[in-house]
């Protein structure tokens, strides 16, 4: 069984590398720090390396241990968290090439399968919540510390709670923390309710651009790069924005660009049955069926017109 074989790696290694996806959320870097102090209570040598994240998570444990690079060359194990591709390691993905040993756990449908081991549950809501059941297996004692990590992940990654995919389990672990003293409010607050002003300036920008497309099934909006300049934004300050459009009455898909070195990020959302998935992984992204991204290349023209057809045949 993977999770034996992955028990086993890990209590052979010494050194071992956590990595997740550029442009971490809440989930990617819950499930880092949740296993990066578990593995330090097994008493392993552990790196988390994650080069840029949004200020927001600077309150959780371990965070001041964030690595944006290491001088180990070749870890024992590098462990992937929450990614389905290896491209999203983007420039750091020496670190997952040179290890001797590849685990992946991961929740997205898309996840590519590419580690030597490879725990995906496309059921779970969050990348946290699968790892409840591998810390239990490899014995660890899930303690305050690691539990706001966890608690992080679950709740960026199901809206708060809200989304079809939270389970029984979602909020039974969740009770549970309460009584190891995680203050469940005050990470809910942290993580989902405070915006940063230039999250709010951005907002601005994007309701005022939005544009209704198919009968108001589809939104669109978008940011450039003056844009994020206009506003000084910092990694992180979009997150959410796409949402803005998929809360509206009768929409199915919203569809939010921002600038990125070599075209426009596109971020997707739907609500009933498009598979948002399914449009990005044609160019080249994935995600999962409510919520998936990719990038494409080319002006802004370009990117919209591309991205737009593409909804439309799924609608
Ligand atoms: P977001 O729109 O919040 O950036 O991403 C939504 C979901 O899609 C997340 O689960 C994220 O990991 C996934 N995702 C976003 N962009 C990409 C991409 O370029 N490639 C892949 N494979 N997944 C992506
Ligand atoms: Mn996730």
């Amino acid at each position: 069984m993977t999770l034996d074989n992955i028990k086993e790696e890990i209590n052979k290694a010494e050194t071992i590398v956590i990595l997740t996806h550029e442009s971490p959320d809440g989930d990617a870097i819950g499930s880092s720090l949740a296993f990066y102090i578990a593995l330090k209570q097994m008493g392993k040598k552990v790196d988390v390396i994650i080069p840029e994240y949004s200020r927001t998570f600077n309150f959780l444990p371990g965070a001041n241990e964030i690595k944006k690079e290491s001088d180990i060359t070749e870890y024992d194990v590098a462990l992937v968290l929450d990614c389905s591709d290896t491209k999203r390691l983007s420039t750091w993905v020496n670190y997952f090439d040179d290890a001797k040993v590849k685990i992946s756990i991961d929740h997205h449908g898309s996840n590519k399968m590419f580690a030597d081991y490879n725990f995906v549950n496309p059921a779970a809501p969050a990348n946290a919540q699968i790892l409840i059941t591998v810390l239990e297996f490899l014995e660890i004692d899930i303690t305050k510390e690691i539990g706001t990590c966890l608690l992080t992940g679950i709740i960026t990654d199901t809206g708060g709670f809200k989304y079809s995919g939270v389970t029984q389990e979602t909020f039974e672990f969740t009770a549970g923390l309460l009584s190891k003293g995680v203050n469940v409010s005050e990470v809910y607050k942290k993580v989902l309710q405070i915006k940063t002003r230039t999250n709010f300036e951005l907002t601005k920008l994007v309701i005022d651009r939005m544009e209704f497309l198919e009968d108001n099934k589809i939104t669109f909006t978008y940011i450039t790069e003056d844009d994020l300049n206009s506003v000084s934004a910092e990694i992180g300050d979009h997150e959410g924005l796409v949402e803005i459009g998929r809360d509206i009455e009768g929409v199915e898909v919203s569809i939010f660009l921002r600038q990125v070195e070599d075209g426009y990020k596109a971020s997707l959302r739907s609500n009933e049955y498009v598979n948002v998935s399914d449009v990005c992984m044609i160019f080249g992204g994935g995600g999962h069926i409510r919520a998936a991204g990719c990038v494409i290349p080319g002006s802004l023209e370009h990117a919209k017109e591309k991205i737009i057809n593409q909804v439309k045949m799924y609608l």
